[in-house]
C-alpha cells in the first residue's frame, strides 16, 4: 500500500498573483510610477518565495537566546539570534522596507507616495518575515522620530543614516521601550526618571517591561525628566545606545558589550513571535540623548513614533491576512475531500471569499494610512494629517481583530495540518494575536479615537469622505449608495454626541462599537473609490464588505460565486 502524503501547498508570487496591491499602485502611483516601483517589488517578492521563506523558517524554529555571562563571569547580556534572523535583517536593510520614504532618489520618483510603495513593500515582506517586521515598524517611527526639527542635529546626523541605511552591514534597527510592568496603556503610571549630566547626555533610570527588538543597536526610551511633574503628556523621548561601542561612558569596551547601564533581565516566552527577542530591561543611570528639548511635554514627539508603528501594525495585519489566503487557496487547491477537489467545494469557496472580502478591505484600510502618512511628511498636507489623526488608530484596531478572525480560520482550513508546528501553520494564530495587543489594544485605540473627535475635531474629515464615496457609489450600485448614506447618518449622530458628552458611561461604554462601526464604514468607502477608479475586484470587494459589515448580512452565495475575482 502506498502511504499518501499531503501536497505541500505553493502560494502564488505575492505580487504577481496579488492583483488588487498591483491596481492599487496603479491608481496610488500612477502607470509611470507603478512601473518604476515593479523592479522592486518583482525582487522582494522573489527573494520572499525563495531564501525568505527559508530564513523565516529557520528564525522560528531557532528562538534567541540571552547569554548573560561570558565564560569568564563577565556580565554581557548578549542576545544570541538565528541565521534566519540576521537574513531577513539583511534583506530587510537591502530592500529598503524602513528607508524607501526617506531616500531622496524616492521621493523624487514618487513623491509623497514613496509611503505607498514601502507600504507595498511591507505587504510582500512581512508576513514571512519571522515577524523582523516589528523591528523594521520601530526603526521607521525612530526615523520618523529622528526626522522632527525640534531633535538636535548632530543625534539626527548620527543615527538616523544607519537607522535608513540600505546596507546590511551598517544599517542598524531600534527598540522602544515604553510599557512598565505598573502600565503600558496607562503611560502615566510610567516611573522611568531621566537626569540631565553636564555634558548635555542624560541618564535614564527605571524598568521597563516589554522591549522588542532587544538586539537593536538603539531604542527610543520614554523617561520622566526629573522634576517635570505627574501624568503622560511630560514624558519624554530618549535614545539609548544598546551597546558599549555607542555609548561614551564604555571606554575601551568591546563593540557589543551592553551600554554601561542597561541591563537584560529577561527574554519573555512568548504565545507568538517567537523569534523576535522581547526582553525585560533595567535601566541604572543609563547614556541617554533627548529627542527634542525634555523641558517640553515630550509624549507629543513620541506619539509621531507611534503613529508610524500603527499603520505599520494595519499593514503586517493585512499582508498576513494576504498570505494566509493564498496559502489556505493553495491548499484547497491540491486536497481531495468527499465530493472531489476542496476548491470546488461551494462552502469552502464561500468561507474563503468572506476571507478574501476581510483582506480587500483590511489592504484598502492599511494602504489608505500609508497614503495620508506620505502627504503629511511630505508637504505637509494638512487635511491629510486630520485625516491620519483617526484613521491610525481605527485602521490599527479594526486590521488587528480582522487579521484575529481570519488566521484562525486559515489553521482551520488546513484541518488538522493547520494544528502541527513544522507545517508553519499555527504560527499564522500566534502571531497575529499580537496585533491588537501591541501598541494598543483595541479598547485603549477606541478611546483614542474618543479624544481625537471630542478634542481635535477629527470627525468632520472622515464624514466628508464618507459622504464623497456615497455619491460615488451612486451609478455603480444605488443599494451601495443606500447602504453608505445611511451608515454615515448613523455615524454623524453618533459622532455629534460624542461631542456633546464624551465622559458620559453610554459613549465610553460604547467606544469599540463606534471605532470598528467607523473603521467599517471608512473600509466601504476606501473600496468603493478604488472602484470608481475603475477596479472590477474593488467593486465586488465593496459591495461585500459593505453587505457583510455594515448590514451583518449573509454573503456566502456571492462569495462562493465570485472567488476567483475576489482573489
Ligand atoms: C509581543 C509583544 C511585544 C511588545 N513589544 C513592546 C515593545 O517593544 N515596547 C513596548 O513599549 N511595549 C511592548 N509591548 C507591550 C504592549 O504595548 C502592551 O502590553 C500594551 O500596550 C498593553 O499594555 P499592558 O500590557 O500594560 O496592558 P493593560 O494596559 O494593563 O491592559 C489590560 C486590559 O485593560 C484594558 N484597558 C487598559 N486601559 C483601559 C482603559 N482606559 N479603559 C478600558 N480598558 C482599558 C486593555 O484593553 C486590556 O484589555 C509588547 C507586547 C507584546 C504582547
Amino acid at each position: 500500500m502506498t502511504r499518501y502524503v499531503q501536497p505541500v501547498p505553493a502560494p502564488d508570487d505575492p505580487y504577481a498573483g496579488d492583483t488588487l496591491l498591483r491596481s492599487w499602485l496603479e491608481r496610488q502611483l500612477g502607470a509611470a510610477g507603478h512601473a518604476a516601483a515593479k523592479g522592486r517589488l518583482a525582487g522582494l517578492a522573489a527573494d520572499v518565495a525563495g531564501p525568505l521563506r527559508a530564513a523565516h523558517a529557520d528564525a522560528e524554529a531557532h528562538p534567541p537566546v540571552l547569554v548573560r555571562y561570558d565564560p569568564w563571569g563577565a556580565r554581557v547580556d548578549r542576545i544570541d539570534t538565528s541565521a534566519g534572523w540576521q537574513a531577513q535583517r539583511a534583506a530587510a536593510a537591502r530592500h529598503a522596507v524602513v528607508a524607501l520614504p526617506y531616500l531622496e532618489s524616492a521621493r523624487g520618483t514618487w513623491g509623497a507616495a514613496a509611503r505607498v510603495v514601502q507600504h507595498a513593500l511591507l505587504h510582500l515582506y512581512g508576513p514571512e518575515s519571522a515577524t523582523f517586521s516589528c523591528p523594521v515598524a520601530m526603526a521607521d517611527g525612530a526615523a520618523a522620530l529622528l526626522s522632527l526639527p525640534e531633535v538636535d542635529p548632530s543625534v539626527r546626523d548620527a543615527w538616523l543614516p544607519r537607522l535608513i541605511s540600505t546596507d546590511p552591514d551598517t544599517a542598524i534597527t531600534s527598540g522602544q521601550w515604553m510599557t512598565e510592568s505598573q502600565g503600558g496603556s496607562d503611560l502615566a503610571r510610567s516611573t522611568t526618571t531621566g537626569r540631565p549630566a553636564a555634558d548635555g547626555s542624560w541618564r535614564l533610570t527605571g524598568e521597563k517591561w516589554f522591549c522588542s527588538a532587544a538586539d537593536s543597536a538603539m531604542a527610543v526610551a520614554l523617561a520622566r525628566p526629573e522634576g517635570a511633574g505627574r501624568g503622560s503628556r511630560v514624558l519624554a523621548p530618549f535614545l539609548v545606545p544598546r551597546y558599549a561601542a555607542d555609548s561614551p561612558l564604555a571606554g575601551a569596551a568591546a563593540p557589543y558589550a551592553p551600554a554601561p547601564g542597561v541591563r537584560v533581565h529577561r527574554l519573555k516566552d512568548k504565545l507568538g513571535t517567537r523569534a523576535l527577542p522581547t526582553a525585560e530591561i533595567g535601566l541604572r543611570d543609563a547614556y541617554a540623548l533627548p529627542l527634542g528639548d525634555p523641558a517640553q511635554p515630550g509624549l507629543v514627539r513620541a506619539m509621531t513614533l507611534v503613529v508610524v508603528t500603527r499603520v505599520h501594525n494595519a499593514a503586517a495585519a493585512a499582508g498576513g491576512m494576504r498570505r494566509g489566503l493564498a496559502y489556505a487557496r493553495a491548499y484547497a487547491s491540491a486536497r481531495h475531500v468527499a465530493g472531489g477537489v476542496l476548491s470546488s467545494s461551494p462552502l469552502h469557496r464561500a468561507t474563503l471569499g468572506a476571507l478574501a472580502v476581510d483582506a480587500a478591505g483590511a489592504f484598502v484600510l492599511a494602504g489608505h494610512a500609508f497614503a495620508l502618512l506620505g502627504r503629511v511628511e511630505v508637504g505637509g498636507d494638512p487635511a491629510a494629517a486630520a485625516e491620519l489623526r483617526i484613521v491610525a488608530p481605527l485602521a490599527k484596531l479594526a486590521t488587528g481583530r480582522l487579521a484575529v478572525g481570519s488566521a484562525s480560520e486559515y489553521v482551520e482550513s488546513f484541518g488538522g495540518a493547520g494544528y502541527v508546528e513544522d507545517t508553519g501553520v499555527p504560527r499564522l494564530l500566534r502571531d497575529a494575536q499580537v496585533l491588537p495587543i501591541w501598541e494598543g489594544t483595541t479598547n485603549v485605540l477606541a478611546l483614542d479615537v474618543l479624544r481625537a473627535v471630542s478634542r481635535e475635531e477629527a470627525g468632520p474629515p472622515l464624514l466628508r469622505r464618507l459622504d464623497a464615496a456615497a455619491d460615488l457609489a451612486r451609478p455603480l450600485s444605488p443599494a451601495l449608495a443606500d447602504t453608505l448614506a445611511s451608515a454615515t447618518a448613523e455615524l454623524r449622530e453618533r459622532l455629534a454626541g460624542v461631542a456633546a458628552d464624551p465622559q458620559s458611561v453610554a459613549v465610553v461604554a460604547g467606544a469599540r462599537d463606534l471605532a470598528l462601526r467607523l473603521a467599517h464604514t471608512l473600509t466601504a468607502a476606501l473600496l468603493l473609490e478604488h472602484a470608481a477608479w475603475g477596479d472590477e475586484q474593488a467593486e465586488l470587494a465593496a459591495r461585500l464588505w459593505a453587505r457583510r459589515w455594515l448590514r451583518h448580512e449573509e454573503i456566502a452565495a456571492d462569495a462562493h460565486h465570485h472567488l476567483e475575482l475576489l482573489c
